[in-house]
């Protein structure tokens, strides 16, 4: 296959032909100027939240796309990752004709988002010791492909896929290869992000919901080049990241020092998890991780799983997904939790 890759081909007919909705705040410029808001048919009584949020999460761009190096038009933000995942099916794949490519075992949303959006899902599983099967995965490519999904670090099993993987990919897919960063600011491995402008196929999705502490707020981010992330905008609801979440997310990004310290115990912490799982008679392999979680198979994931769940300790059991059978997957949690779960684990 050679690869010509065009972002008109791949742009779904009714996205193309799409007038987005025009949201009150798009369609005045600011001179800095205080203005009577009479637009929007909001409740005009100040109460900190009674004004619609800025569409574009401007405040907030601006400090990540300093952080993370890249410009604010590379950028969109969603109401988490899951939002951004599903907007890409939405503006490159069209229903009942359409297919994209993922590589089990792995998150299981981009399944499901397949499922919601009536487009086939071409399951490559990853090879025995959980990289992509390369050649499997361009034989599955057919004209209809749209996006293939690689998940690095890859939940559940925890490792970063080599680079040479990711580039051939890149290099010979004519279609999307979206790289799902959720647990990129736990490893060592260098973010695809800096490979944006290299690669006009390359969609790059991180989250606010693992290192920095955020699930509860929901914040995703996708970053592409400004080609993608205008189609993006056109298809995203007006509002789709509320005041709250894009003031917490500010303060946070900001307070970079703290989540780096977090991050730093998670890893500590990942590091005595392991050595207590490996001294374990029932664990028999421990997978390596690069993300705030472990991969353990066990002798009968049920079994230790339901007595976890008897004392109180939830953990994943990832044992439906091929590859992972009799396995489950350990959070790592505070230091305390962790050294309640060993003390448990121990005496199972
Ligand atoms: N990608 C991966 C690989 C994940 O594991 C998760 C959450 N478990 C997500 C995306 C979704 O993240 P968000 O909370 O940003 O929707």
């Amino acid at each position: 296959m050679t690869k010509t890759f065009n972002i008109n081909n791949i742009v779904r007919k009714s996205v193309v032909a799409l007038k987005p909705y025009s949201s009150a705040r798009d369609e005045y410029v600011s001179d800095g100027s205080t203005m009577i808001f009479l637009d929007a048919n909001e409740n005009p009584f100040e109460n900190g939240v009674n004004r619609y949020p800025d569409p574009y999460q401007r405040s907030l761009k601006a400090v990540l796309a300093e952080q993370k190096g890249v410009s604010e038009g590379n950028m969109l933000l969603g109401n988490g990752s899951d939002e951004v995942l599903d907007l890409i099916y939405r503006a490159f794949c069209e229903p009942n004709q359409d297919n994209v490519i993922t590589l089990p075992p792995t998150y299981g949303m981009y399944k499901v988002l397949a499922g919601i959006n009536a487009v086939e899902n071409r399951e490559v599983l990853l090879t025995a010791d959980f990289e992509p099967d390369v050649p499997a995965i361009l034989e599955a490519v057919d004209e209809n492909t749209k996006l293939i999904f690689i998940c690095s670090p890859n939940n559940p099993t925890g490792n970063s896929f080599t680079k040479e993987s990711i580039e051939k990919l890149l290099e010979t897919f004519s279609g999307l290869v979206v790289i799902d960063e959720a647990y990129i600011d736990f490893s060592n491995q260098e973010s695809w992000l800096n490979n944006l402008k290299q690669y006009p196929n390359l969609i790059v999705t991180q989250t606010l919901s693992k290192a920095y502490g955020l699930a509860g707020i929901r914040l995703g981010i996708c970053y592409a080049s400004e080609a993608i992330i205008s189609i993006l905008n056109k298809i995203k609801p007006p509002y789709n990241v509320n005041q709250l979440t894009q003031q917490k997310a500010l303060q946070r990004v900001l307070n970079e020092d703290a989540v780096q310290q977090e991050v730093v115990q998670i890893l500590e912490e990942r590091s005595n998890l392991e050595q207590a799982l490996q001294n374990l008679e029932f664990v028999e392999k421990l997978y390596p991780s690069d993300a705030n979680f472990v991969l353990a198979k066990v002798d009968n994931a049920d079994k230790r799983y339901q007595q976890l769940l008897d004392q109180h300790v939830v953990v994943r059991n990832r044992s439906t997904q091929p590859l992972c059978e009799n396995t489950l997957r350990f959070t790592v949690g505070t230091p305390t939790e962790n050294k309640v779960l060993i003390a448990i684990l121990k005496q199972l």
